[in-house]
Formats: structure tokens, C-alpha cells, sequence
């Protein structure tokens, strides 16, 4: 196949004494700056909103991380005449042009990767290593995408004697991003770029928990010299502003990454020909996952156990590429929940920002509910096999272990989005694979095995979108795990792969008589 010419920026090693000092120090810088103001920017200009909420630290709650203005659906609705008017201009940018603004926009991020990292984890409470990872992603959908663009941008010729054919890519319009709060700057920032980079305008409207970063990425694109109107950044009530933009006449291209529930709603919405439309919309939605982790009797139970721990309270379980299912072979079935126990038990709960912290806690307290109700429904169809103590003031839960769940139960189906696993029993490796794949999602899954028939078949018959196979089954890297799933997780090509810049684009095919 073809060789991948990409190579991402390096996370921050934390084992320096300079490096540990840095973040420290942004920790202090960032908490100086905290409870200020952000506001909608609309053709290049900051807006006064009617409502502003505020954006809460999750391991401490009296913390107000920022105040945001919520804009209103004419607020929206000037935002996408910018986006129409700047379009005409965009589009005939130099692909060289649109490309060196996100290499700029990388250049920034990583000049600030420790204060960035720092906003993340008092705005979403990500421990701080994983913080600084989001970083590295972010930074790297800017370069891959850049360059992905302008490869795409070299176009195809077909050229035959006395006929020029050239294939040509060009933008579609306008691009709505509405990105979710767990990954708050790198999917944020990998959508937003990706519709600008192909010459789309870009409205982008974050998760309410992170808006207060998704700020700071807006401050980083107007930095790297985004022309006004083409670029703007759109705090809002998903249920009133995205659902606006959503069903507008003249939005193009939605990209969603979030829950099944939202985003089937678009799916649906999208479809729906508006009075006056003139094409159709493109959805391109990242959701859900219900992610399992095959473990047969031939696993490293070592690398297992330790793989399983991290794919699953890993930002305590809010990716939807996390494991919320561990379905295990009967023969070292009893060995391994033991183990897995044991090892769950020693994670350090607490605030984000401490370094010793690796689970941290959840995003607000509806997920908090959310989250505690999943518990009581597994406690009633199953067997607790860990329940740990938390810490007070934030939204913690308490990392969970159920054992003996039956493949059909409501937490082996249901999508909880929080550090609560599923210990399952099958017979054999056979029963396990029918398992694994016996839930409507199909993102992302593990398989711990050194039976090279079980690898093979895994890679055959595992209905995920990504496959792990022997490690963790998060921490997906730009252009080396280009993510994304299907089934009911989602629709579209995978992003940090080659496909993903093709459905911001329209192809053209122009012949010449010569
Ligand atoms: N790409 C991330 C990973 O592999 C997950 C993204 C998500 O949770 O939306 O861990």
C-alpha cells in the first residue's frame, strides 16, 4: 500500500524538571486570567451577547473558568451572512494561503501547548498528560490537513491525445462545526480547519462546557491571520443556535462529533429540503461507541490488565472510543477480573491539575446523574465488583467494575460515557467475537490474544472502525489511526486520515477540445 509521508509533533515530556516547571507555571499564568469574558466573533468582529453562562472548573466547582455570551439565532443568522458574503474571496484563496494559516495556527499552539493544555484541564478536568496529547493532536490535524490539502490539490489529469481532462477539487460553502467538550481543542480545531482548509467559511459552534477553550483556538485562527467572515466562532444552546444553522438554507456541510441522540436529530434535519435551497447538505457526524475489549486464553494478562484499565478510565471514560466492555474467555475469566480490580484500585482520583491524578472527574453534574443512574440498573442486573471512594466538591464518580453482565444487559448496551465497565464471561473466543459485535456501534475495539488465528479473524469479522490488537484502545494519532467508526457511531470518512478532507470538497471534472 502507500506509505504515510506524516510524522506529528511530540507530546511534552513530563519526566524534565524545565517541562514540569512550565506547566506549573501556566497553571499560575491561566489562573490569573480566570472568570474573564468571551464572546461570539462574527465577521470579525467581538459581539455583546443577551445571555452569558458560565464555565465551571469540574474538580472544583466554585471555580469559574470563564464567562461566555451565548449568541442569540440572529446572532447566528448574521454569522452565516458573513460566512456567504467572505465565500466568493475564500474560495479563490491560494490553496498555498489557506495552508500556511494552519501552519501558522500550529506554530501558535505550540508556542502556548502548556497553557493550552492548562485550560483544558481546569475547563473539562482532563488530567494533565492527556491534556497535553490533545495538544499534540490539535497541532497535528493543522500540519496533516494543510498537507493533505495540498496534495488533493495537485488534482488528476486524464489527459488523451487532442483532450485535456483535469479532475479538480473546490469548496463546497459553508461549513457548521459543532464540537463536542471532550476532546475541546483537538476536534474542535481538526473539523474547523478541515472546512477551511478546503476553502469552505466556517462557523463553529463548541459544546457549552468548552467554550472557554474553544475561544482560545478562535484567538489562535484570528492570530494566524483567518480573513474576517470566513472564520467565526459561535457560543450557543445547541437546541436553538446548532439547530438554527443546522436547518439554514444555505449551510452546506455540518461536521458533528457527539452523541447518537444529536446526532441522528441532524442527519435527519439535514436531509429535509428547505424552501429555497439549492442543494443538498453533506453530514459528516462522529458518535457514539459501546467499545470492547476481546481478552482470550492466550493474553498477556499483564498487558491485558493494564491495557484494559487505561482504555477504560482513561479521562474517566468520556471518549467514545473508550472501553466500556471487557468480554473475557471463560478459561482465565476469574484470574483476570481479579486482577483487573486490583489494578483499578490503585488509579489516584482527584483534581485534574494535580500530577499524581489519573482519573479525574466528570464534566458537570447532569453527567454526574447520568452516570450514577447507570450504576444503581447495574448493581440490579449484575454483580458489583469494585465501587471506589471519591473525593467531594466536583463532579466525581467513583470508577466501577461489574462483573457476571449479561451481553443483552442495559450496561453492556447502552452508551454510559463514564468510568463504568462491563466484565462479561464467554465460552470461547468464538462466543466473544459475537458478543463484541452484538451492540449497534461499531468505533472503536481491543483484542488481547497471541493466538495469530484469533488476530486474523479479529481483523476480519470485529465490526469496529478501529482495531487494537494487543494495546490500549484509545489515544487514536493523526495519519497513524485515522479515527472513526460506523454502524450507529457514525457517518463519514475517518478524521486524521486520507479520505477525511474529501467530503468538505467538491470534485470538478474539466475536458478540453484541443
Ligand atoms: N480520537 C479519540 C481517541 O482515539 C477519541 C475521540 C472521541 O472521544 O470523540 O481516543
Amino acid at each position: 500500500g502507500e506509505k504515510n509521508y506524516f510524522v506529528g509533533v511530540a507530546d511534552t515530556d513530563f519526566a524534565g524538571d524545565g517541562e514540569r516547571k512550565m506547566a506549573q507555571e501556566a497553571f499560575g499564568l491561566v489562573r490569573g486570567q480566570l472568570g474573564r469574558m468571551y464572546l461570539p466573533l462574527i465577521d470579525g468582529e467581538y459581539v455583546q451577547t443577551q445571555d452569558v453562562v458560565e464555565s465551571l472548573n469540574p474538580s472544583r466547582f466554585e471555580e469559574v473558568v470563564g464567562k461566555v455570551g451565548l449568541a442569540s439565532v440572529e446572532q447566528a443568522e448574521m454569522a452565516m451572512q458573513a460566512a456567504k458574503n467572505a465565500f466568493p474571496g475564500w474560495r479563490k484563496t491560494p490553496v498555498s494561503q489557506r495552508a500556511g494559516i494552519l501552519r501558522k495556527a500550529a506554530e501558535l499552539m505550540e508556542l502556548r501547548r502548556a497553557e493550552l493544555s492548562a485550560w483544558i484541564v481546569l475547563e473539562v478536568g482532563k488530567p494533565v498528560r492527556e491534556a497535553d496529547g490533545e495538544v499534540s493532536e490539535a497541532i497535528d490535524f493543522c500540519l496533516y490537513y494543510a498537507a493533505e490539502m495540498e496534495r488533493l490539490n495537485e488534482g488528476v489529469s486524464y489527459d488523451v491525445a487532442g483532450e485535456m481532462n483535469k479532475y479538480i477539487y473546490q469548496g463546497r460553502g459553508i461549513a457548521v462545526v459543532i464540537s463536542p467538550w471532550n476532546f475541546p481543542l483537538a476536534i474542535a480545531a481538526g473539523m474547523t480547519v478541515a472546512a477551511l482548509v478546503t476553502g469552505n467559511c466556517t462557523i463553529l459552534k463548541p459544546a457549552e462546557a468548552s467554550s472557554v477553550i474553544a475561544a482560545k483556538f478562535a484567538e489562535i485562527l484570528v492570530e494566524a491571520g483567518i480573513p474576517k467572515g470566513v472564520f467565526q466562532y459561535l457560543p450557543g444552546k445547541g437546541s436553538a443556535v446548532g439547530a438554527y444553522m443546522v436547518n439554514h438554507v444555505n449551510t452546506h456541510i455540518i461536521a458533528f462529533t457527539g452523541s447518537q441522540e444529536v446526532g441522528c436529530r441532524i442527519y435527519a434535519d439535514a436531509a429535509t429540503l428547505k424552501m429555497g435551497q439549492k442543494h443538498m447538505k453533506r453530514v459528516i457526524a462522529e458518535m457514539g461507541g459501546k467499545n470492547g475489549i476481546i481478552i482470550d486464553e492466550s493474553a498477556d494478562l499483564d498487558q491485558a490488565v493494564v491495557g484494559a484499565v487505561q482504555s477504560s478510565f482513561g479521562y474517566s471514560g468520556q471518549k467514545c472510543s473508550a472501553c466500556s466492555r471487557v468480554i473475557v474467555v471463560e478459561a482465565v475469566y476469574e484470574e483476570f477480573v481479579q486482577r483487573f480490580v486490583e489494578a483499578t484500585k490503585s488509579l489516584n482520583i482527584g483534581e485534574a491539575e494535580l500530577p499524581s491524578t489519573q482519573v479525574g472527574p466528570v464534566i458537570d453534574d447532569n453527567a454526574r446523574s447520568r452516570i450514577l443512574e447507570y450504576i444503581e440498573k447495574g448493581k440490579a442486573e449484575s454483580t458489583l465488583a469494585l465501587e471506589m471512594s471519591i473525593p467531594e466538591n466536583g463532579y466525581y464518580v467513583p470508577p466501577t467494575i461489574f462483573k457476571d453482565v449479561p451481553a443483552d444487559g442495559i450496561i453492556a448496551q447502552q452508551e454510559i460515557f463514564g468510568p463504568v465497565v462491563a466484565v462479561i464471561k464467554a465460552k470461547n473466543f468464538q462466543k466473544a467475537l459475537e458478543i463484541a459485535n452484538g451492540t449497534n456501534f461499531a468505533l472503536t475495539g481491543g483484542l488481547y490474544s497471541r493466538t495469530p488465528s484469533h488476530i486474523e479473524q479479529a481483523q476480519a469479522d470485529f465490526e469496529v472502525g478501529n482495531l487494537y490488537i494487543n494495546r490500549t484502545i484509545t489515544g487514536a494519532i493523526v495519519a497513524r489511526q485515522p479515527f472513526g467508526g460506523f454502524k450507529l457511531s457514525g457517518v463519514g470518512s475517518k478524521a486524521g486520515g486520507p479520505d477525511y478532507l474529501l467530503q468538505f470538497l467538491e470534485p470538478k471534472t474539466v475536458t478540453e477540445n484541443i
